[in-house]
């Protein structure tokens, strides 16, 4: 197969050009300059005025099965990712039973392989039943195929557990992602804590519930010298306190979300559930510096934590509602949203969503170079279209995105050289 005529951008081997990729026995096989020879006989896929990328890595969704098959299940969540230009998900465990073994592990990799759309990729918990108490049967897992361990949903309480946990985890050389959130400073909060809660009358969640946990759990690392992954960071001192850490050489990533980075708090006036998440969207500040630390270079990645909930429970009332938004056919538009908007170069905020993500979890992907697997996302920057309820693929629609206008959509996306969505 030739993919003919696109502009492949791809941060991992530093290109951005016009070129012609033939994919052979599902991986890259040869990378031409345009107009030369093609082989012949072979299926050409016009990639002319297209942009070509390497299929996206989403580190961290919740695809609800098993136990929330009324959610999402990994059928629908896969379809969905696929339309959004994902290869790989990386879904997290707190599902039920929790992935705490290897027989929820085996179940999850089993029944996406047999769907056959996605790479879905599951990680472990770090403590049985995401209690905090005693530690996961992490190898076997690993042997499973877990690509890391986290207790994602809640933090790690206690530190000598988390210490415990990190030792353990390198063992079998398993990333760590943590939630950082000091439950007893959030409490029952349910959005950002500051003078809109306090106007609003709805309970807060201190920006210090975070980085309390943040700072924490990188002293953590620093002692136990080992890496850790904090995910879906969402204010200014998250940031600055990875950014120390890391100038002192301390092995701290992390990622933020795309609604991080678009959305502040005020949108939580209209009382919409569909802005109500966890860690909650925060002042414009925190949002400003999100994106100044992707062009920095110090937010490593951007994951949606794609989180379905039925219209029945986000019908309730704000402070009722469960937290999380959907996320997967969202992600490229709200990239190419940021990178019109806050003018950071394409590939910078690509980085963040396949050689970044693909480096941190050691995975073969997130690369369009010669002999790379053929996970491809073909995406036309033209058309602006408007986000429905009937275009998303998802079970649930919980999303605060339906209604804007993007620019740019995915026309193609393959798995291993399988095409597993094409746009009509
Ligand atoms: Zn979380
Ligand atoms: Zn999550």
């Amino acid at each position: 197969m030739v993919i003919k005529g696109g502009r492949i951008i791809d941060p991992a081997n530093n290109r951005d050009d016009f070129a012609d990729i033939t994919v052979r026995n599902g991986r890259i096989q040869e990378i031409l300059p345009p107009g030369a020879a093609l082989p012949s006989g072979e299926e050409v896929i016009d990639a002319t005025g297209h942009w070509v990328l390497p299929g996206l890595i989403d580190m961290h969704a919740h695809l609800r099965e098993p136990g929330y098959e009324y959610k999402e299940d990994i059928t629908s969540g896969s379809l969905a990712a696929a339309a959004g230009g994902i290869t790989t998900v990386v879904c997290m465990a707190n599902t039920e039973p929790v992935n705490d073994n290897a027989a929820v592990t085996q179940y999850i990799i089993r029944k996406a392989s047999s769907i056959g759309l996605v790479r879905v990729l599951p990680v472990g918990a770090i403590t049985k039943g995401l209690k905090g108490k005693e530690l996961s049967e992490m190898g076997l897992m690993k042997q499973a195929g877990i690509v890391a361990v986290s207790d994602d949903g809640r933090p790690v309480e206690s530190a000598a557990v988390m210490l415990r946990a990190l030792e353990y985890a390198d063992t079998f050389s398993l990333p760590v992602i943590l939630h950082c959130e000091d439950r007893a400073l959030s409490a029952k909060g349910v959005m950002n804590e500051g003078a809109l809660s306090s106007r609003l009358g709805l309970a807060g969640i201190p920006a210090i519930a975070e980085e309390t946990m943040v700072s924490r759990d990188v002293l953590i690392a620093q002692y136990a010298g080992v890496p850790v992954h904090i995910t879906h960071i969402s204010t200014r001192g998250s940031l600055e306190i990875i950014r120390g850490a890391k100038q002192q050489g301390i092995r701290v990533t992390c990622d933020t979300t795309p609604h991080h980075l678009v959305l502040t708090e005020d949108s939580v006036g209209t009382y919409d559930t569909n802005y109500k998440m966890n860690p909650p969207l925060r002042h414009e500040d925190d949002r400003h510096a999100l994106v100044e630390g992707i062009r920095m270079n110090l937010v490593d990645c951007i994951a949606t934590d794609h989180a379905p909930h039925a219209g029945d429970e986000k019908a309730l009332d704000f402070d009722l509602a469960p937290f999380g938004i959907i996320g997967f056919q969202t992600l490229l538009p709200l990239l190419m949203k940021i990178h019109l908007e806050h003018d950071i170069d394409f590939s910078q905020l690509l980085a963040c969503v396949t050689k970044n993500p693909a480096k941190i979890l050691g995975l073969d992907g997130g690369a369009l170079g010669q002999g790379s697997m053929a996970d491809i996302t073909i995406f036309d920057p033209g058309p602006t279209w408007t986000l429905t309820e009937e275009m998303i693929l998802s079970k649930s629609k919980n999303s605060p995105f339906l209604g804007w206008t993007f620019n740019g959509r995915v026309v193609r996306t393959m798995v291993e050289g399988r095409t597993v969505f094409v746009s009509d």
